[in-house]
């Protein structure tokens, strides 16, 4: 009976201290982790773009309000589109917010919040310019812009062939890239292609619709980090259930 008791408390001692040991863990780790590092694409527009020096937004706006009710301090770093999901990957980020849509590919190497905000890829073209509807776009020596990365860059080279599609690092060089002739159209999402013909507005821009459906846009995380995925979902929930989401979005799209 005595060893039992013996043995027992052994046990309690154990497991006690397993517990103290794990509290103690995730006090240094939230003290260590006060800063939420973010990492996006800032051309943009309205999701993320320089306002002077200060990157300015939609996605900002959100994560800052997600740091908030975390008690974080937000860290917002601006890199190429194609180098958000490995920055994530390899935890060099805490998170990725671009305007980011969920997709299967991406699923294998990230996991995804729930959706904050949609997008539909559209394609802009030149007045006077050889693509002036979708059907321009599969003829002959038409080159098609996009950014590298992206959802536009896989529709347009699954739908014309890869070699009609000349990836760009920003959006706004693939713009000037139409405006001066090296391609012909560019294929992007809704809202920053608006930005874009209106940021241009005597260059002779215009939007084609396209017939390609509607995209979620939601927070890439580490698929190890499943702490900060229920945070972020928690923080979102709350952020559309006071309308404190629609809010920011109302105010960069109207
Ligand atoms: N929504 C598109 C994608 O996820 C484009 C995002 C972007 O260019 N920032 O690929």
């Amino acid at each position: 009976m005595k060893k039992y008791l013996a043995l027992l408390l052994a046990a309690i001692m154990a497991l006690s201290l397993a517990a103290c040991a794990s509290t103690a863990k995730t006090d240094a780790a939230a003290s260590a982790s006060g800063k939420l590092t973010m990492a996006t694409e800032a051309t943009f527009q309205p999701y993320e773009y320089y306002d002077g020096d200060a990157i300015v937004g939609i996605d900002v706006e959100v994560a800052q309000a997600i740091a908030d009710k975390l008690g974080m301090e937000l860290e917002v770093t601006d890199i190429a589109f194609d180098s958000i999901i490995p920055g994530v990957q390899t935890g060099k980020y805490d998170m990725g917010m671009a305007g980011m849509t969920v997709n299967e590919e991406r699923l294998e190497q990230v996991n995804f919040s729930d959706s904050y905000s949609t997008g539909i890829q559209v394609v802009i073209v030149k007045e006077g310019g050889k693509v002036q509807s979708l059907d321009d776009m599969g003829a002959d020596g038409v080159v098609i812009g996009t950014q590298s990365g992206t959802t536009g860059f896989t529709y347009a080279s699954s739908d014309f062939g890869d070699e009609k599609v000349k990836a760009f690092t920003k959006t706004t060089d693939a713009v000037a890239a139409l405006i001066n002739g090296q391609v012909d159209c560019v294929m992007l999402d809704n809202e920053p292609a608006k930005a874009l013909v209106a940021a241009n507005a005597d260059a002779g821009l215009s939007i084609l619709d396209t017939a390609y459906t509607v995209e979620d846009y939601a927070i890439a995380i580490n698929k190890d980090n499943n702490d900060l995925l229920t945070k972020v979902n928690a923080a979102l929930a709350e952020l559309k259930a006071d309308g404190t989401l629609q809010g920011i979005i109302d105010k960069y799209i109207k």
